[in-house]
């Protein structure tokens, strides 16, 4: 349920209606747009059928929200959320944010090296896993708290913010005191426990569309972080299961305008994973800043060949470098800044 609030609505207006809902034993979440206050009720609806809250002084009208996800929509939040993450980096506003580095955390150095030369290129935000989720535990499964120290080394060297995975709440105090910015992978969509977990943190998060998930489940999962209170919620399309085996996955284009238009929240793409070769990113990166993506998250390192994650997808710094020349110029075309 949406209660919008007349534009003379007062401030005691709209706290007693507040206090009204919370008797009921739901949930008021008030959106300060532009022109209107918004107040979004979560929780037992049925409750609110019997209450006339119409006639409470303020309220111009009340409506149902007939999709699921509630705090996510627009319905709920006119204007696009533009997400502060420190630093004077905004996301969700007419800036690209570009985030770039490797696929895993490896050695401090060669860390070092790719961040100062993805920053020279234009890159705001420094991506790399500590905690990796591979399919085969064989494989190489990140350096764990010792790389979320090295990317914190590696952020007080260069400037660049942080995004880095947690697969695991028990870890989430370390990557809240490391990292800018909590990945949630595409595997993790649906932990919903972790989300939860998530959603009482005041990081910005940064949630992968899960490789199987429709849309709908996407902003039902990024629902759950904003329903514990962060509001704080970057979305992000890494690439679909479909029967198409040419790519490792298929960059679902269509989810960045149907995004923007169902939901307030930024979103951004994986054009690595999307892709699965570093030969389809450039293009790949292309297509999502002119379809309207708030930022790009790509995958850099300067030996792909020695990655021990994600190597055949990982552009050289120097791609990188040409990619971010396209990006330039699309974002300019559509009256956008990188
Ligand atoms: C990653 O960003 O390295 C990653 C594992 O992504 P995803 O969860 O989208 O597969
Ligand atoms: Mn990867």
């Amino acid at each position: 349920m949406i209660i919008v609030l007349r534009p003379d609505a007062t401030g005691r207006q709209i706290k007693h209606i507040e206090e009204k809902i919370k008797k009921m034993g739901l949930k008021p979440w008030t959106s300060k747009g532009e022109e209107r206050t918004i107040i979004g009720v979560i929780g037992e609806e049925d409750a609110l059928r019997l209450a006339p809250l119409e006639v409470f002084p303020g309220v111009e009208r009340v409506m149902p929200i007939l999709k699921p996800y509630k705090l996510v929509s627009r319905d709920f939040k006119k204007e696009g959320s533009v997400i502060d993450l420190g630093g004077g980096v905004e996301i969700g506003g007419n800036q690209i944010v570009i985030m770039a580095g490797p696929c895993s955390v490896e050695e401090e150095g060669r860390l070092l090296d790719i961040a100062q030369k993805v920053k020279s290129s234009g890159a705001k935000v420094l991506r790399g896993g500590a905690f990796k989720p591979r399919t085969s535990p064989y494989s190489f499964q990140g350096l764990g708290i010792e790389g979320l120290k090295f990317l914190n080394n590696t952020k007080k060297a260069t400037g660049l913010l942080v995004v880095t995975e947690l697969m695991d709440a028990k870890y989430l105090k370390y990557v809240e005191k490391y990292a800018d910015i909590i990945q949630i992978g595409a595997r993790n969509m649906q932990n919903f426990e972790l989300l939860k977990e998530v959603g009482r943190s005041k990081k910005p998060i940064l949630l992968k569309r899960g490789m199987s998930n429709t849309i709908k489940e996407f902003l039902m999962s990024a629902e759950y972080i904003l329903s514990e209170g962060n509001f704080n919620v970057i979305l992000c399309e890494r690439g679909i299961r479909t029967f198409e085996d040419a790519m490792r996955f298929t960059l679902d284009i269509n989810t960045v305008p149907v995004i923007k238009n169902l939901s307030h929240l930024p979103c951004i793409v994986d054009p690595s994973h999307a892709s699965g070769h570093w030969a389809l990113v450039r293009p790949c990166s292309r297509a999502a800043v002119a379809a309207g993506a708030d930022g790009l998250i790509v995958e850099v390192h300067s030996n792909p060949e020695e990655a021990l994650s994600d190597g055949v997808q990982s552009l050289y710094p120097e791609k990188f470098d040409e990619m971010m020349q396209d990006i330039r110029k699309i974002a300019e075309a559509i009256g956008r800044t990188v």
